[in-house]
C-alpha cells in the first residue's frame, strides 16, 4: 500500500499515487486497444490514468495503489445494492457451488422472468439474454419482425447498447469522443434508422407523416440517462405511444439503466402507463444482473411469441439465463426493498444538493436533473431537454472537478454525459466524505 485509506471522520487524504495503475495501464495498451474493454473507462473525456480497481466493498472502491475512493458509478447502475453485497454474494456461491453453466433449462431463469413479470405490470413474458446491448438488439428484430418493416426511429443523445442501427448520435462515450457515427456501421444499416431530436414531438409526427408504413418501431430510453438525464417532458410518453399506435408501429421502451432502479418497477413505475396503453416491448440490463451479465427484453406473450421457437423470428444465446448471473440478478432484485429505494433517494439528493451549493458558490453554471432519484450534474446552465443542449456543456470545467473529486476519493464517471449512481450501501460516511470533497472541487472547475 503506497498512501493511506481516506479516513472515516470527513477529511478526505489527497490521492497523490497512481503508479500501480499507470503500470497496468502501461501493459493493458500492449494487449488491448486503448487499454480499456470499455470505452468510457480510458479517461479521455476528462484526462489522466484510469484507476484499476482492486476491490470493492459497499461504496468504496479500492484501487491497485491501495487508494480508496467513495464510488458513484456503481458500475454505471448495477451495484444499486453496494458491492459484494453480502445476500448476493451468498446466491452466488451458492450457486457456483452447483455448477456454472448447463447449456440446458435451470429454475433461477424461471425465477428472475417470474421476478421481472411482477414487477412490470405490461410485460408477460421476457426473454433473457446477456447485456443490454443484446437486449435491444433482438427487441429491434423482434419489432421488425412483427411489422414486416424495417426503419427505426431514435433520439440523438439515446444509447441502446453498439447494435449498428442505433449507433447514430448516441451520447455519452461517443459523445465524449465526438465520434458522431461509428465506422464499421454500414450505411445500410444506418439508412434505415431515422434519428430525431428529443422531446420534440413534432418532429415525430414529421417523420411519421414522411415514412409512417415503413417504421417498424420508436425506441427511446424510458427516461434517458446516457446524455446525462433528461426526463420526458410531460406527454412525450404518450405521444410516442399514440403516434406509434396510428401508424402501425411498435414503440420501444428501454429501461436498461432505468429500470429497477428510478422504482421498483423502472421509470414505468414512477410515470405510469402514458395514457393510450403501455409500450410494447422493454429492455432491461444493468441492475437486474446484479453486476453479472445478465439483461432481458420483454412484452406481452402474444408479441413474444414470435421468437423462437414458437415463431419466426431468431434468438438465441449459449450463456442466456446463466444460473450465476440470474442468481447474482435474483438476489438484487429481491434486495431492492421500499427501504432500499428510499435510502437511494436520500443519499442522491444530499450529494446533489451539495453539488449545486458547492458550484453556486464558485459561480460555476450547472444544471441538476433527476429521473426519480437518478441523477446528473450539466455543466451548462438552464433545462437540458435534449442533446444539442446537453452538448452546451464546459466539458473542460468538468474535467477539473471530476480530477479535484477523483484526488479527494470520489469515483464519479469520467464524463459530463452520464448520471452519478449511488447506492443503498452509501452510508453517513461516504456521504459525508463526497460532501466535504466538494468545494475544492468546485473551486478547481472554477479556476480556468
Ligand atoms: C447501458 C445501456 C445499454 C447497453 O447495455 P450493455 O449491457 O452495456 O450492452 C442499453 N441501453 C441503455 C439505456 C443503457 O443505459
Amino acid at each position: 500500500m503506497t498512501s493511506s485509506p481516506s479516513t472515516h471522520d470527513g477529511t478526505p487524504d489527497r490521492i497523490t499515487r497512481d503508479e500501480a495503475s499507470a503500470a497496468l495501464l502501461q501493459r493493458a495498451r500492449d494487449v488491448t486497444p486503448g487499454g480499456v474493454n470499455s470505452p468510457v473507462r480510458a479517461f479521455r473525456g476528462v484526462g489522466g490514468t484510469p484507476r484499476f480497481i482492486a476491490s470493492a466493498k459497499g461504496p468504496w472502491l479500492t484501487d491497485v495503489d491501495g487508494n480508496r475512493y467513495v464510488d458513484l458509478i456503481c458500475s454505471w447502475g448495477p451495484m444499486i445494492l453496494g458491492h459484494a453485497h453480502p445476500d448476493v454474494l451468498a446466491a452466488v456461491q451458492e450457486a457456483a457451488t452447483r455448477g456454472f453453466s448447463f447449456g440446458t433449462p435451470s429454475e433461477n431463469e424461471v425465477a428472475l422472468a417470474e421476478e421481472i413479470v411482477s414487477r412490470v405490470e405490461p410485460i408477460e413474458q421476457v426473454r433473457l439474454v446477456n447485456s443490454g446491448t443484446e437486449a435491444t438488439m433482438s427487441a429491434l428484430r423482434l419489432a421488425r419482425g412483427a411489422t414486416g418493416r424495417s426503419s427505426v426511429v431514435k433520439f440523438a443523445g439515446c444509447y441502446h447498447g453498439h447494435v449498428d442501427p442505433l449507433l447514430a448520435s448516441a451520447g455519452s462515450g461517443l459523445a465524449t469522443f465526438a465520434l458522431p457515427d461509428s465506422a464499421g456501421v454500414p450505411a445500410s444499416a444506418a439508412h434505415e434508422t431515422i434519428v430525431l431530436p428529443y422531446n420534440d414531438i413534432a418532429a415525430v409526427e414529421a417523420a411519421f407523416a414522411e415514412h409512417g408504413d415503413e417504421i417498424a418501431c420508436v425506441i427511446t430510453e424510458a427516461s434517458p440517462g446516457n446524455m446525462g438525464v433528461v426526463p420526458p417532458a410531460p406527454g412525450f410518453t404518450a405521444a410516442l405511444r399514440r403516434i406509434t399506435r396510428e401508424h402501425g408501429a411498435l414503440l420501444i421502451s428501454d429501461e436498461v439503466m432505468t429500470g429497477f432502479r428510478c422504482s421498483a418497477a423502472g421509470w414505468y413505475g414512477l410515470e405510469g402507463e402514458p395514457e393510450g396503453g403501455a409500450p410494447d416491448l422493454f429492455t432491461f440490463g444493468k441492475v437486474m444482473g446484479g453486476g453479472f451479465p445478465a439483461a432481458a427484453f420483454g412484452g406481452s406473450a402474444e408479441l413474444m411469441g414470435n421468437l423462437a421457437p414458437d415463431g419466426p423470428v431468431y434468438q438465441a444465446g449459449t450463456l442466456s439465463g446463466n444460473p450465476v448471473a440470474t442468481a447474482a440478478g435474483l438476489a438484487t432484485l429481491r434486495g431492492c426493498t421500499p427501504e432500499v429505494y428510499d435510502r437511494i433517494g436520500t443519499v442522491a439528493h444530499a450529494i446533489a444538493d451539495g453539488a449545486s451549493a458547492a458550484l453556486s458558490q464558485h459561480g460555476v453554471p450547472h444544471t441538476i436533473q433527476w429521473a426519480g432519484s437518478m441523477f446528473s450534474v450539466f455543466f451548462t446552465g438552464g433545462a437540458v431537454r435534449n442533446y444539442d443542449d446537453a452538448k452546451t456543456q464546459d466539458t473542460a470545467a468538468f474535467g477539473r472537478f471530476f480530477h479535484a473529486m477523483l484526488d479527494q476519493g470520489v469515483h464519479l464517471p469520467p464524463s459530463s454525459f452520464e448520471a452519478w449512481f449511488v447506492s443503498a450501501s452509501h452510508d453517513d460516511a461516504a456521504v459525508e466524505h463526497v460532501l466535504q470533497a466538494l468545494p475544492a472541487a468546485a473551486a478547481a472547475a472554477a479556476a480556468s
